[in-house]
């Protein structure tokens, strides 16, 4: 019973200084937001250290496998130099991330497929869209506005540079964009949709995805959810870091990436599937081995990083590189 508890003076005195507010962080949402700015001012810094520019896509193609993880794991290792955990402190990466908490059925994962090469390949070109030889599986249409600017500035010149370039992008410009399917792609998301709870994580901006999204899944029914390029970590806007400490309410070991650069992978290597990029190849099989290898040793896999890691030895590679 209450009554029956007794407490010391000390011990009073102690329980009422818990209470009172403290001069730190926690309550003081100003001080907080300024260290966030701080912090994120220095993550920026330390991204300008970096120099070198990604692979392009072109270069993971079939037979070049060794060469593209050679070079792009160095390219990841300087990446790693940098804090990257910095750049979890920006707002801007959890919008519309979605929280799993109590919502996934106990050890379901979490399948996360990138877009462009990985899925399908777009052509932006009007030369090759307006080119009757070439057979595209769709044209879509989509309009952009951009107008995502932060709004801190660095000085007034820095202000009026940025307002500026704002304004004279503000207008919404309609894109006519040429997509190749990669082989089997709709099956496989039909197919993968049945085990695994799956999005899409792309680094493009979300008014062209989700116009490809929409014609991938008119029904809306297979692809649960959408990541874009603010959800990215954005280095020097030439890396995209997918980084999946993002998404609440899951363990990271029950999250898969589908991913042809494997840059997205950077912050944590074994959680990723890279496949060569798609062009237009009418021979490509890569969605079909993928599906195997899915459904035979990740979905009923206790860590799927312990797996991955023993197929594709990524970190292993990443280690022997900086001995
Ligand atoms: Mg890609």
């Amino acid at each position: 019973m209450l009554s029956e508890i007794k407490l010391s003076q000390e011990e009073l005195t102690l329980d009422i200084e818990s209470f009172k507010p403290q001069e730190n962080e926690a309550v003081n949402p100003r001080k907080t937001e300024q260290k966030i700015k701080k912090e994120l001012k220095e993550f920026k810094k330390q991204c300008s250290s970096i120099e070198f520019n990604p692979l392009c896509s072109r270069e993971n193609y079939l037979g070049n496998y060794d060469n593209y993880l050679k070079t792009a794991l160095s390219h990841i290792s300087a990446l790693r130099k940098i804090n990257l955990d910095l750049a979890l402190l920006n707002n801007k990466l959890y919008e519309g991330v979605p929280d799993f908490t109590n919502k996934l059925q106990k050890g379901k994962k979490i399948l996360l497929l990138d877009l462009d090469e990985t899925l399908i390949h777009s052509d932006f070109s009007l030369e090759y869209i307006n080119d009757k030889n070439i057979k595209y599986d769709k044209v879509i249409k989509f309009k952009e506005r951009e107008n995502e600017f932060e709004e801190n500035y660095e000085d007034y010149y820095d202000m009026r540079r940025k307002k500026i370039r704002q304004s004279l992008f503000n207008e919404e410009k309609e894109y006519k964009v040429g997509i190749f399917v990669r082989n089997g792609a709709k099956t496989f998301l039909t197919e993968v949709s049945k085990y695994f709870e799956v999005g899409i994580f792309t680094a493009s901006v979300k008014e062209y995805a989700d116009a490809i999204i929409d014609y991938l899944d008119p029904n809306k029914n297979l692809i649960k959810f959408r990541l874009y390029r603010n959800n990215c970590i954005n280095i020097n806007d030439k890396f995209f870091i997918k980084d999946l400490r993002i998404i609440q309410g899951v363990d990271i070991k029950d999250i898969i990436l589908l991913d042809n650069s494997i840059y997205s992978f950077t912050t944590q290597l074994n959680n990723g599937i890279l496949v060569n990029s798609f062009f237009n190849d009418k021979n490509d099989i890569e969605l079909s081995n993928v599906y195997e290898y899915l459904i035979n040793y990740l979905l009923k896999a206790d860590d799927v990083r312990t797996i991955n890691e023993q197929f594709f030895s990524f970190e292993k590679l990443l280690n022997d590189l900086s001995l």
